[in-house]
């Protein structure tokens, strides 16, 4: 028979309708399959096997608490659910900002340099062709200059 070809450490079983084997180690703990309706672990509110939800790690495959309770559970951590959600986001808008201002600065530093480069080469350009390079100050100075004559 299939049971015999496991090894005594190899557990079979079946859950959701699917043949399971799993490792010794991942046998079910808690308590043996309970007869429906049974007592919620945390309201004490007899309750449908339906309105357990599933928990596969549970022998009874049930969590030992009612949904009902879970809702409530969910309910009252929702705030904190949402705040730790909102944290989360912050952290990577945050990471997303400095990764996008460290580009920005290189593109910056990129763009002074190649302006220095360029007034750079005009300079040599002017100095090349005998152009005087004056500077706004010396251009105004030297139109003073020619309307006064
Ligand atoms: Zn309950």
């Amino acid at each position: 028979m299939a049971d015999r070809l496991l090894s005594s450490r190899v557990w079979a079983g079946q859950a959701a309708g699917r043949l399971w084997v799993a490792q010794e180690r991942d046998r079910p703990s808690g308590p043996e399959m309970a007869d429906y309706p049974r007592a919620c672990s945390r309201c004490g509110v007899l309750t449908a096997e339906a309105d357990f939800g599933a928990d596969r790690s549970k022998k009874s495959r049930h969590k030992s608490h009612c949904r009902a309770c879970e809702r409530a559970d969910y309910a009252s951590r929702k705030d904190e659910l949402q705040a730790r959600r909102d944290a989360v986001r912050e952290a990577a808008r945050q990471a997303r900002l400095k990764e996008l201002e460290v580009g920005h600065r290189e593109k910056v530093a990129a763009t002074k340099r190649e302006q220095e480069a360029g007034v750079r080469r005009q300079k040599k350009l002017l100095r090349e062709l005998g152009v005087p390079d004056w500077s706004p100050e010396e251009l105004a100075e030297r139109d003073e200059f020619a309307q006064c004559a």
